[in-house]
């Protein structure tokens, strides 16, 4: 048997591991509890990152992205899914009940009514404001991730049997054009589980998890015999190195080990996981490549 642990991305993954943390205690699996503490940060108004009460697109449609991946590396993901409150379960659905992986925009959205998600608009009153009060400003452009713009909640459990698995889910970078795709749904960019190795995922630029396979690269380098910490650090590294100016944007990557080994590390400072291990759940902050402060 194996000691439960949930870690999730950001302050809010403290208040959302809430609600994987009775079924990860009481024997549910790893995918279970996951796909909990996402549905709680879905449902959330108050977080600007994710579901309802998400900042909407420069066009002031709210577009979600969602991923589920299992221990086994069964996957299901959705993009650009409009007007559902849920879309990590229709991620679930979608590898649990479709031939495929990822279903995107319009064909997303039947697929969910099809199998009994309601249509919702996601889009609350503060964010309606903060959303008009952006396009009059000067910045009225694309933005990449800062403190104020980004934030997916990325969910890494390991339950009692020893399996692991992990959700992300997000309405992606605010204000981005219409259309755009983030990392959260791309397996191998925003998350990636493979139950001998660890899973890892990835939040802030997801442009830069896409082009580095973040996620994937860094459960390589839990295979090659990095811890976690370790990992996720030599991920950021390399990304530094290999793409010119990521030094200066957010990417945060998080992983875990079958064993319950957990570590995180950022770009800039300011990423926080939220762990519930050893039956505590504790915010910690993570080393960071510019402040240097694993030394
Ligand atoms: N990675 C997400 C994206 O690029 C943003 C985030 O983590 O908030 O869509």
């Amino acid at each position: 048997m194996s000691e439960p642990v949930i870690i999730s991305t950001w302050h809010f993954g403290l208040r959302a591991n809430e609600a994987g943390i009775p079924i990860i205690g009481g024997g549910g699996s790893a995918l279970d509890a996951a796909e909990a503490v996402a549905r709680s940060a879905e449902s959330d108004r108050t977080t600007r990152s994710v579901g309802y009460g998400g900042y909407p697109d420069r066009t002031g449609r709210i577009t979600l992205d969602a991923s589920v991946m299992t221990h086994e590396g069964r996957c299901g993901a959705v993009a650009a899914l409009e007007n559902i409150e849920h879309p990590v379960s229709v991620a679930r659905a979608i590898m649990e009940k479709t031939p495929h992986i990822l279903l995107a925009g319009n064909g997303a959205y039947q697929f969910a009514r099809e199998i009994g998600h309601q249509h919702k608009n996601l889009l609350t009153l503060e964010a309606q404001e903060s959303y008009e009060k952006w396009t009059e400003s000067e910045s009225a452009a694309p933005r990449h991730a800062d403190q104020d713009n980004h934030d997916t909640i990325c969910i890494l459990a390991l339950d009692s049997y020893g399996k692991v698995a992990g959700c992300c889910t997000t309405s992606g970078l605010a204000w981005k054009m219409h259309g755009r795709v983030g990392d959260s749904p791309i397996i191998g960019a925003g998350l990636y589980v493979n139950g001998n190795i660890g899973a890892a995922a990835a939040t802030g630029y997801g442009e830069l998890a896409m082009r580095s396979l973040a996620a994937y690269r860094t459960v390589q380098l839990l295979h090659k015999g990095y811890s976690p910490q370790e990992a996720t650090k030599e991920c950021i590294r390399q990304i530094i190195e290999e793409i010119p100016g990521a030094f200066a944007l957010q990417l945060a990557l998080l992983a875990l080990t079958p064993d319950g080994r957990f570590g995180g590390y950022s770009i800039l400072p300011g990423f926080q996981i939220a762990a519930y291990s050893q039956g505590k759940n504790r915010l910690t902050d993570t080393p960071n490549f510019t402040s240097k402060n694993d030394e």
